[in-house]
Formats: structure tokens, C-alpha cells, sequence
């Protein structure tokens, strides 16, 4: 079991800000930014290459990208906010359970691309 199938099962605690059958959004334990959700799916999926590449792979992305909405609505920044995902070693990913953040709540100044 991975650290976000524990917090899914309920194994962890999580500061959830929304849930359904497909995913678990909670605050993230280290914010970066003023709100700092991440957007898990239920399902246990490595990174977006095993999520592009599984046959339940399309109703999860689906269902990310509703929770991306839905979790920046909950948190009033549905104007604006900034969504990442972080792929592999070279990429940052830290934690092999795919997951995007949420980052909003302050005007982004640099950008990336
Ligand atoms: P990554 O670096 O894989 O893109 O992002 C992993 C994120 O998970 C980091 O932002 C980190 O702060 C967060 N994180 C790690 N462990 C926990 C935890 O136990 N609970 C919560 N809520 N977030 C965690
Ligand atoms: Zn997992």
C-alpha cells in the first residue's frame, strides 16, 4: 500500500475538502500557497502515464478534472488558481500515487510556461 491508498482507506488521517466515489481531495500537509488541495483518485494509479494508459484511465481523468473544479470552488478561487502535476523522478513526483495540486488563493506572479 502506497502513503495515499492509506490516506484513502481512511488508514491516515487527511484534511479532506471534497470526496466522491472516484477521488479524495485534502489540503495538502505542506501548503505552498494560501490554498494547497490535492486531487487523488480513489484508485491506485503510479503517475499520469499509468492513468492515461489504464482502461478505467479516461472515467478517472474525467473525474479528476470535475474535482479540480469542484475543489477550487469549495476553496473560493474557482477565478483563478493553478493546477500541477508533478510525473516521475525528473518531474518532482515525491509520492508514486498520481495526484494534481491545486494552488490558488494568491496571484501568480512567475511563471513556468
Ligand atoms: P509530489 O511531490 O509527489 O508532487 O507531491 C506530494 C505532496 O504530498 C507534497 O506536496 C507533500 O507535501 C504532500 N504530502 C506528503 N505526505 C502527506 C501526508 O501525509 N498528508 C498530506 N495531506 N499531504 C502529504
Ligand atoms: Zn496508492
Amino acid at each position: 500500500m502506497c502513503l495515499f491508498c492509506d490516506i484513502v482507506a481512511g488508514k491516515i488521517p487527511s484534511d479532506k475538502v471534497y470526496e466522491n466515489e472516484y477521488v479524495l481531495c485534502f489540503n495538502d500537509i505542506n501548503p505552498v500557497t494560501p490554498v494547497h488541495v490535492l486531487v487523488v483518485p480513489k484508485k491506485h494509479f503510479d503517475n499520469i502515464n499509468e492513468l492515461a494508459s489504464d482502461p478505467e484511465g479516461a472515467l478517472y481523468s474525467a473525474e479528476i478534472t470535475k474535482a479540480i473544479a469542484e475543489a477550487a470552488k469549495i476553496k473560493g478561487i474557482s477565478e483563478g488558481f493553478r493546477t500541477i502535476n508533478n510525473c516521475g523522478e525528473d518531474g518532482g513526483q515525491s509520492v508514486m500515487h498520481v495526484h494534481f495540486h491545486v494552488l490558488g488563493g494568491t496571484k501568480f506572479t512567475e511563471k513556468i510556461v
